[in-house]
């Protein structure tokens, strides 16, 4: 299957992240230099750059392949095309939104990072609590809609992601109503205690 942004026959995970055109640009654009060519296999270039950055740098670097890989789900499943500001704006307002939940004492370590208003500001639950934030999405004029589901604990820390996509017209309240109930019966199934 061909590279559903550019179309050249590549479909690795590097290609994706990296050295797709778009993905390029997207780089680019954020000023990171890429030293591509130096190899082709992610896991190599991941961890090559994470010696070259700062732990600042690379938590923008993580978070732009997270934006990267998230425009081609939305390009394939979707329809949906992304342009490079609105995947680079997703990725440094997502890093803000995860600096913001982490503790509050601590100022935003660098200048790169535009501080948020706050008004998203996801708060940590309580000790020994899991927090699970659901979200819908409409795609206009597809007849489809996706609902998806975090769950986090005391710490912050990702325990599951879920998302599901469905066919049929729904008003934003009822797909948010979908996606809340979705999350309920997935929460009853984990069979967590309730302490
Ligand atoms: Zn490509």
């Amino acid at each position: 299957m061909d590279c559903p942004s550019c179309h050249l026959s590549a479909k690795s995970i590097f290609h994706c992240l990296v050295d797709c055109p778009f993905a390029s640009q997207c780089w680019r654009k954020v000023g990171f230099q890429l030293n591509a060519g130096e190899t082709s296999i992610f896991a190599s270039w991941f961890r090559s750059s994470l010696c070259r950055y700062s732990k600042e740098e690379s938590a923008r670097m993580g978070m732009m392949c997270w934006a990267i890989r998230k425009g081609r789900n939305d390009l394939i499943w979707q329809q949906r095309h992304s342009s490079v500001d609105e995947t680079v704006n997703l990725a440094k307002h997502s890093l803000d939104q995860w600096i913001n939940a982490q503790e509050f004492d601590k100022q935003p370590p660098i200048g790169m990072i535009v501080p948020g208003d706050g008004s998203e500001h996801w708060v940590k639950p309580q000790e020994n609590t899991i927090k699970v934030n659901v979200d819908a999405s409409i795609a206009i004029g597809r007849g489809t809609f996706g609902l998806g589901w975090v769950a986090r604990d005391h710490t912050g820390l990702l325990l599951e992601v879920h998302g599901r996509s469905r066919n049929g017209v729904v008003t934003p309240e009822v797909v948010e109503a979908m996606g809340v109930k979705e999350a309920l019966s997935w929460i009853k199934s984990k069979n967590w205690p309730s302490s």
